[in-house]
Order: structure tokens, then sequence, then C-alpha cells
């Protein structure tokens, strides 16, 4: 195998070679934007987003979670607007007949920032700026709008149009009169979701960060438009540290700041408490999940990037190699959602506040996806190590596949039996632990270190007299004895601090 280049090329590398991810239908060559998870990224991925849940639905006394369809019929995208406005610029090759975004186009071949820009004005600079096809260097055709929906038909005569949902918030507002009755709820209240979302994006590129099939986590928090400041969690988080890049200083050319949220909110930097409340948890989960602090920021959308239904956007995003990526949408919906879809079906979708007034909420969106948190993790935690003889993951225990491998020291003379019911004890506890005893102990601290796993546990000949075990550590290979006894309050500890550094 050549050897990977990049950083990125070598999380690529070990995604593939130790289950984490595969490409789709590879067998058959694959098929562009869409990737499945291996054994190891499965559950990494459960665990990234049981967490999520815990740290921002469980935690919350009036966020409901629910789960809805994937495919939905025609009307809601007509009412959503994504039938009309959800388009990206498409240019493609007249002789290799290769697509391309052409602003994403312009904007690596120029420089220039041309988003939102449109596609009369995308076509006159592809032709100033004479940009020719990158695959065959052939001309490019003028630039047309396409839609990203992807399209289905339901029912055996092609009956009804209907489209994979390119996300899930629109479930939400189709069920909300029916939460607000059955839970009693009061606003404000939030609706959580995690699930699959479907676009058909024209170029699906950088391994998981442009995908045609992408899982999201979202809550759309309802509240009174009178009372956005009144949220009750905000004193806890006011003085949450972010870094927060404005539109002026992107338009000034200058650097993100570090600010305070209640500073920020105070200053109307962030327009309420209810979305700085987010923005605030948001920083401190990705903290917790291994992205060092400067390769987070709070990016403010520009006006021509502002989705059609939002009154203002903070994208989360997060640096790679290639620059930085948005991880998170935060978005301010106001009514749109709800008033539109009151219009387009005819349903009464206003409620009726202590008042005895009848308002239609307004929403605060935060919109999580998965793979790109997923990827942004990997290659963040993806430390070199020419030391140690081999590259690995400095996953945080509370998403690492396994808390521990469980590993005879040689596997004869009794210990691989031992070493069994060590294993069996621990899982049968609840621990998600994994046996191995094939090849030498190196190798096999190599492969768990490589998936991220904290603890290795090796049973020696010593366990057979005394019942003791040692522990070795993934992030600074110090080992500890410790009794076979003492392993479940460990393990414990680590899960719950989300760290070893206490044991050893
Ligand atoms: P958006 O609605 O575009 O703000 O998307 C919300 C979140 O979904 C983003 O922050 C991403 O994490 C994720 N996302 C959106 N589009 C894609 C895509 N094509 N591939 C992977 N993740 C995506």
């Amino acid at each position: 195998m050549p050897e990977a280049r990049s950083k990125t090329e070598k999380v690529v590398e070990l995604c593939k070679r130790r289950g984490i991810i595969f490409p789709a239908a590879e067998i058959y060559g694959g098929i562009a934007g869409f990737f499945e998870y291996g054994p190891v990224g499965v559950r990494i991925k459960r665990k990234l987003i049981e967490d999520w849940r815990k740290f921002f639905v469980e935690s919350e006394e009036n966020i409901y979670e629910i789960e809805g369809c994937l495919i939905l019929p025609d009307k809601v995208f007509e009412a959503s607007g994504h039938l009309e406005h959800f388009v990206d610029p498409l240019t493609q090759c007249k002789s290799c007949k290769a697509m391309f975004r052409a602003d994403n186009l312009i904007e690596e071949s120029t420089g220039k920032f041309v988003e939102g820009l449109p596609p009369e004005e995308l076509t006159k600079i592809l032709r100033e700026e004479r940009i020719s096809c990158p695959k065959c260097g052939g001309e490019l055709s003028d630039v047309k709008m396409f839609n990203l929906l992807l399209k289905t038909e339901v029912g055996p005569a092609g009956g009804e149009k209907a489209s994979l949902r390119p996300e899930t918030a629109q479930n939400i507002f189709l069920n909300f009169k029916r939460i607000y009755q059955s839970m009693r709820a009061k606003l404000p209240f939030g609706v959580a979701q995690v699930g699959k979302s479907f676009r058909n994006e024209i170029s699906p590129r950088q391994f998981l960060v442009r995908l045609r099939e992408f899982t999201q986590c979202e809550i759309e928090m309802f509240v009174d438009p009178r009372k956005v400041n009144e949220c009750e969690g905000f004193e806890r988080v006011k003085d949450v540290s972010i870094r927060l890049y404005t539109a002026e200083a992107q338009r000034k050319g200058e650097r993100e700041m570090e600010i305070k949220v209640g500073e920020a909110v105070e200053k109307g930097l962030i327009p309420n408490k209810w979305m700085g409340y987010f923005m605030a948890k948001e920083f401190l989960w990705f903290l917790s999940l291994g992205i060092p602090r400067e390769a987070l920021r709070f990016r403010q959308m520009l006006p021509e990037e502002t989705p059609h239904y939002s009154k203002g956007n903070f994208d989360l995003e997060i640096e790679f190699e290639f620059g930085f990526k948005e991880c998170v949408g935060n978005a301010y919906r106001s009514d749109y959602d709800l008033r539109r879809h009151s219009q387009f079906s005819g349903e009464e979708l206003a409620v009726v506040t202590p008042e005895g007034e009848k308002i239609i909420p307004h929403v605060i969106e935060p919109s999580f996806g998965v793979e790109r948190p997923f990827l942004a993790i990997l290659y963040h935690c993806f430390v070199e190590d020419k030391e140690r003889g081999w590259n690995w993951l400095a996953l945080p225990p509370k998403i690492s596949p396994f808390i521990a491998g469980v590993f005879p020291l040689v596997s004869k003379d009794g210990l691989p039996e031992k070493a069994k019911e060590v294993y069996k004890m621990l899982k049968e506890s609840g621990f998600d632990v994994v046996y191995d005893e094939k090849g030498s102990i190196g190798k096999r601290y190599a492969r768990i270190d490589e998936i991220g796993v904290p603890l290795a546990i090796t049973i020696d000949y010593q366990t057979l007299q005394d019942d003791t075990v040692t522990v070795r550590d993934r992030d600074t290979t110090k080992q500890v004895r410790v009794k076979i006894l003492e392993l479940k309050d460990i393990f414990q500890r680590v899960v719950d601090k989300n760290s070893t550094k206490d044991i050893f």
C-alpha cells in the first residue's frame, strides 16, 4: 500500500482498515457521497449520539424526542420552501460531462467568496476568470440552479410525488400540534430528532464532509417570540467563553474574537439568549470530545449565505487540514415553518399563551450533523507517534468503541482461560470490553490504541497467583498493577470522568 500523505488521508486509511467507515457498495465501485459504518465505527457513532442525547436532550426538562419518517410527500417541501429554494449552482463540462458546484469551483480557483450569488453572475465570473474543467480542461456550461431534494415516487402506479427529507426538522413541524397537545407542553419547549437526511449534492467530497446520505441530530426549540430572552439555563452558561467570528470581522478581514456568551448577547452579537444558550453548550460539548478550542469557532453567516427560512445563523465550524467546516448550524427560523405549514395545510398551528393570546411560536434550531463531527473528532484525536511506532486515536473514553482490551500475556499455561474469566465478568457488569489473544502483546496494544481504546488489561503469570492484573493507559503507556476486584471501580471512574488521568 502506498504511504498515505496528509493527516486526513491517514485517517481515511485507518477508517477503512480498522472497521470504522467503508465506502458504500465498494465491491461495485462505490457510489459517491455514501459511506457505511463498520463494526468499530458504529460503536463510536452510537456513543457519540448517546452523549449528544444526554447532554442536549435528557438534561433538559422540556425537550421531547420523536422519530419521524425519511420519506415525506412533496406538499411538505412545497410549504417548507425546499422545492423552490433548496438549490445549488451547477456547471457541467461540455467535453467530459463532469458536474461541479460553480461557487466551489470559483472559490477554489480564485479565493473569491461567491456563495449565494445568482447563476448569471457566477457564469460571468467563470468566463472572466477563464475557469475551465478541473478534470479535462474543457469548456464549462452556463451555471443553472439544481435542486438538492432526492426525489422518489410512492405507490405502484407512481402515484404520489415524494422526497427523502433533506433535514430532520420538517417532521417536527408537521407533528408540532400532536406533540404540543399530547405532552401538554408549555412554551418554551423543544422537540429533538436523530435520524438520516438526504441531499443530492452536486459534488460529494472530502470524505465525510459532503455526503448525500448523512445523520442529523436536531432540536427545534419553540419559544414565545416576545420571550426569546427568557431562557432559564442561560445564567449557567453566560460565563462560557467562546470563539466568535462575526459577519463584520469577516468583511473587514479580521479574526475571531474570544468572548463570553453573556457579553456577546448583551452586545447584540448573538441575537438572543436561547441562541446563546445552545451555542455555549455546543462549545463545551465539542471540547469534551477532544476538539481543541483553537480549532472551534462560531461563524456568523453572511446575509447572502443565510437560508431562506432564517433570521440569523451561526455555524459552529471545526478546523481541518482543508479549512474550517460547518459541523452545527444554529438558525433562528422565526415562525417561518409553522406559518407556512399552517397556510399550506389549513391546520391551525398557533398556541394559546397563559394570557389567552394566540401566537405562532418562534423557533431556535441547533442542527448537528453526525458525520462531520465524527470526522473532526477522529482527525483531532489522531496522534502520529513515531516513538511508539504506530499512530493512535486519543478518543475520549465516553465515545471510544471499547473501554478496555483484555489480553492474556501469552496464549498458553492457563492464561487465556483466566483472561476470559475477567473479560466475561467485565462484560456481564455492562462494560464494553474486547478480548484478544492473537499475536504479540505489543501488536495487541497497537491494535486497540489505533481504534482509541483507553485501557488494556493484561493477565500474566502473577495473576494466577494473586489475582492482580496490569492496567495500561493508552495515552501515556504507563501501567499499574491492581486487583481484579478493583477493575469495575476503575472503569466506572474512567467513564464518569471521561478521562484516565486520576488512575495513572
Ligand atoms: P444545514 O441544514 O445545512 O445547516 O446542516 C446542518 C448540519 O448537517 C451541518 O452542520 C452538517 O453537520 C450536516 N450536513 C449538512 N449537509 C451535509 C452533507 N452534505 N454531508 C454531511 N453532513 C451534512
